[in-house]
């Protein structure tokens, strides 16, 4: 019985009935992996060990709400004993001694994580070009980036080889890729999940979450991933509901907000249409849209390449040759090893990130350029606070077009930060926001942006779901409809 596109819930099915065997699962998704190799979603592969996890579940059967579920994990979690590379030749050769909290709290709910996805050099992108393991592959179409930096995770799960994955999101990474594969990715409030063990890129702005088919998925993974974590100082120490209890509820009197200020007819008629359909769905389903201003938002591309360059500046200088990773052969005196290391190690986008934030934070430009992010950065997040008083949730595109051709959008920087021009606002604010897959342009997926008050993912995840409950844009594949 074939496991391709299959979503956790149908897997767990399959598991609970004995129409398959957790080693057959197991192998299959390797023989799945394989027969994909070539997008290029997987850095490294997880194989001996998963086969002993699932041979234990054969034989030892466990209660964990995901045992025996299949799951590829980006490589910018920590994980015991398995290379993590970040995306980057610095990292080329780190073994972790320990695993990130995400992965420890996966794998204890049974998860069995089969690999290590493809990324952006730590993080840093919107197409998966800078990844120093080469480019994914969307699975929609050969020279189609997968979006980015979780291009890997996002490709694995819309070529239904594994039923969903781990991303993170600084900027947009879970949500940019899950709108140009097709997929749902759910970026949640920041803090709610733990960051310890993550490879940082800017630590204020990075959250880990789910990646998966449907938002039904997201849920079941979110209620794992979630923990109060005292090794992370910026965990929340708040009750973790269910995140799967409201799905069903109706969404009746839910209302939405749209921004004012996001000028949609900049964008192509096509995406604005798709766009003015999920709107009619909504309605068709009891929503009420409401007109909301956010005065600052235009701001918010600008500030984040002060912050994040800033904050990742600051991160990477522990990349040096002495402690993680690669060092750089026979320098001549310890400079040398800094210079050398850190030239060899990293690519071209991650170099021109840390300029940039030396450069922000230097003495003479900290009050001009840093500090006034901050300052413009609260203005963001005060403009939500007081559009939240008038709604439930904020609706936009998750991404201004469908996924474009690799190599179109390289030689200009500025255009490839505009990608996250939507995404952004959230990481910026703190606040969750998922995409669901909400159309198609030209046999390409698009996605809807759901953006939900402070630790309201239920309610994102409840609208979420009932949309894809009432569609069926969730199971379109690369391979043709999903019966
Ligand atoms: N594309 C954005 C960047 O390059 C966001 C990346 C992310 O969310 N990790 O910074």
């Amino acid at each position: 019985m074939s496991i391709q596109y299959k979503s956790i819930k149908e897997l767990k099915n399959m598991l609970n009935d004995k129409d398959i065997s957790h080693t057959e699962l197991v192998q299959e998704t390797f023989l799945n992996i394989k027969n994909n190799s070539a997008l290029n979603a997987f850095i490294t592969l997880n194989e001996e060990e998963s086969l002993k996890k699932a041979n234990n579940l054969d034989n030892t059967p466990s209660s964990g709400s995901l045992a025996g579920v299949p799951i590829a994990q980006k490589d910018l979690f920590c994980t015991k004993d398995l290379k993590t590379t970040c995306g980057s030749n610095m990292l080329s050769n780190f073994i972790p001694p320990y695993s990130a909290t995400v992965i420890e709290n996966l794998e204890n709910a049974g998860c069995i994580s089969v690999g290590k996805t493809n990324m952006d050099e730590f993080a840093m992108g919107s197409s998966n070009e800078t990844s120093f393991y080469g480019n994914v592959q969307n699975p929609w179409g050969k020279n189609l980036v997968p979006g980015g930096s979780s291009g890997g995770s996002a490709a694995a799960v819309a070529a239904g080889i594994v039923p969903a994955a781990s991303g993170t999101d600084t900027g947009g990474s879970i949500r940019q890729p899950a709108s140009l594969c097709g997929i749902s990715g759910l970026k949640p409030t920041y803090g709610r999940v733990s960051r310890w063990g993550m490879i940082a890129f800017a630590s204020s702005l990075d959250q880990a979450g789910p990646m998966a088919r449907t938002a039904e998925d997201c849920a079941l993974l979110l209620n794992e991933m979630c923990s109060h974590d005292e090794k992370d100082t910026t965990s929340i120490d708040e009750a973790i509901p269910d995140f799967t209890e409201n799905l069903n509820s109706s969404i009746q009197g839910l209302k939405i907000g749209l921004v004012k200020e996001f000028d949609l007819s900049k964008l192509d008629n096509d995406v604005v249409q798709v766009f003015e359909e999920s709107k009619k769905h909504y309605e068709s389903l009891g929503a009420e849209f409401i007109e909301i201003s956010l005065p600052n938002i235009s701001l918010s591309v600008p500030t984040y390449y002060v912050v994040a360059p800033a904050e990742c500046s600051s991160n990477l200088s522990r990349f040096d040759g002495v402690k993680f990773g690669k060092r750089c052969d026979s320098p001549k005196d310890l400079e040398e090893l800094y210079i050398k290391t850190r030239s060899e190690g990293f690519g071209d986008e991650v170099k021109r990130r840390i300029l940039i934030g030396s450069y922000v934070l230097s003495a003479g430009f900290y009050d001009a350029y840093y500090k006034k992010a901050q300052q413009v950065r609260r203005l963001i997040k005060n403009d939500f606070d007081s559009a939240f008083k008038s709604v439930d949730i904020i609706m936009s595109p998750t991404t201004r077009g469908a996924a474009f051709e690799a190599g179109s959008k390289g030689d200009d920087p500025i255009q490839m930060y505009l990608e996250d021009l939507f995404t952004i606002p959230a990481n910026l604010a703190g606040l969750p926001a998922m995409s669901i897959p909400n159309g198609m342009i030209d046999n390409k997926p698009i996605g809807l942006q759901l953006i939900g008050n402070f630790l309201d993912e239920s309610r994102l995840l409840q609208a979420a779901h009932n949309f894809q409950i009432s569609s069926d844009w969730h199971l379109k594949t690369p391979s043709g409809n999903k019966s």
